[in-house]
């Protein structure tokens, strides 16, 4: 047989739908009945059970993971002349929103081996913005990248030695967890993505914010509403449109089903590649006591040319690859008038010759060889 063998998708939500299409259409059919299209019913069952899975008090579901940060930013007050501390190698919503809203996003490095925020250099970071004098220093965005958990000890302790506020981008990582605690309280505000790709996605654009602080979560509400207050026509104060469509909520409901058996799932495919390709690649290193969503999984071969190589030998045997990201914030476009010229040397490296494999629950054992089998061919 000389075709070409069966593609691997990259992302299967065909095949994930029609495990959970049995329990979603039911759901689909109720919001179809009553026509509550935005923040129905199916909202405020999403935001109870998203909390009581996650151990957070208050969930506030809004419209997108980009919304949910600029609600948390927006409730506290960030913008013009606020140093907002972030990682450099991220997804860009976690640098626009800090800009959209006038304030300096000042970009961090990244630790070489778990690609989180590098602790270390946030102390620097934040001395030198103080040194300088310029900016005020406000708040740290950690990210929790690729599904494994952030620092968070580590962030808040820094955080409270210097009176920061707390943002948790954790886009791709509901789910997680950090010593026995899932990610949801580690922060001030905690923001998450359900976009389609992402861990926990939608068939829509989503998000949601969680927060132990009963007056945080009644400003993200009223925020999410165009800043209204205790009847629709008070306006309190500048907010968004920011709110959940209800499909979206039955979607997520129904997919809650299943969250925890696609976690294991991708537990176990992680681990075949960490014993698979561990001595022939670098895989990515675990953060100790944690438990990771693996939105991404994400290996560094040894430079750009071994990266073309790689991605050009595993097409060819019908698998797909991505770069997450092929390059730092700072030195995009978008952001490099906000940077202060530092060098941040791990993000530039890592951004060179990072490679993501295909991870979710609904590759088969199969597949994962497959996959394997071509990585190792083409070391
Ligand atoms: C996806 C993502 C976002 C934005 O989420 P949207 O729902 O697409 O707006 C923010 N931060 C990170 C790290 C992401 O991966």
């Amino acid at each position: 047989m000389n075709d070409m063998p069966r593609p691997i998708p990259f992302l299967d939500l065909k095949a994930q739908q029609a495990r959970i299409v049995a329990d979603l259409r039911p759901r689909l059919d109720a919001v179809l009945a009553h026509c509550q299209f935005i923040l129905g019913p199916e909202v405020a069952e999403l935001e109870r059970t998203l909390a009581a899975f996650c151990g957070a008090t208050h969930c506030v579901t809004v419209s997108s993971g980009t919304d949910a940060l600029q609600i948390a930013m927006m409730a506290e007050e960030i913008g013009r002349g606020d140093a907002v501390f972030l990682p450099a190698f991220t997804y860009t919503a976690t640098a626009e929103v800090p800009l959209v809203l006038g304030a300096t996003p000042v970009f961090v490095d990244i630790d070489p081996r778990t690609f989180q925020i590098d602790i270390a250099h946030l102390a620097a970071r934040i001395a030198e913005v103080k040194a300088k004098g310029a900016l005020r220093p406000r708040a740290i965005i950690g990210v929790d990248l690729f599904g494994q958990p952030a620092d968070w000890p580590a962030i808040r302790a820094i955080a409270e030695q210097e009176g920061l506020f707390t943002i948790d981008d954790c886009a791709q990582a509901f789910g997680a967890s950090l010593h026995g605690v899932r990610l949801g309280s580690m922060a001030d505000a905690t923001a998450t993505s359900f976009f389609p790709s992402k861990p926990l996605g939608a068939y829509g654009d989503g998000g949601a914010l969680f927060t132990e602080s009963a007056e945080r979560a009644a400003l993200f509400r009223s925020l999410r509403t165009h800043g209204e207050g205790t009847t629709r026509y008070e306006v309190l104060r500048t907010g968004m449109n920011g709110r959940m469509d209800t499909f979206q909520a039955a979607v997520l409901l129904s997919k809650m089903t299943v969250f925890q058996d696609e976690l294991a799932a991708r537990e176990k495919i992680a681990a075949v590649y960490d014993s698979r390709l561990g001595n022939a690649v670098t895989t990515p290193a675990r953060v100790p006591d944690s438990e990771s969503a693996f939105a991404i999984y994400a290996i560094l071969l040894p430079d750009g040319a071994a990266r073309d190589r790689m991605q050009a030998g595993l097409a060819a045997a019908g698998v797909p690859s991505a770069i997450y990201y092929p390059r730092p914030l700072h030195h995009q476009p978008a952001y490099a008038g906000a940077h202060d010229g530092t060098a941040l040397p791990v993000s530039e490296d890592v951004s060179t010759r990072i490679m993501a494999l295909p991870l979710h629950p609904d590759l088969t054992d199969h597949d994962v060889d497959r996959i394997c089998d071509a990585v190792l061919a083409n070391v």
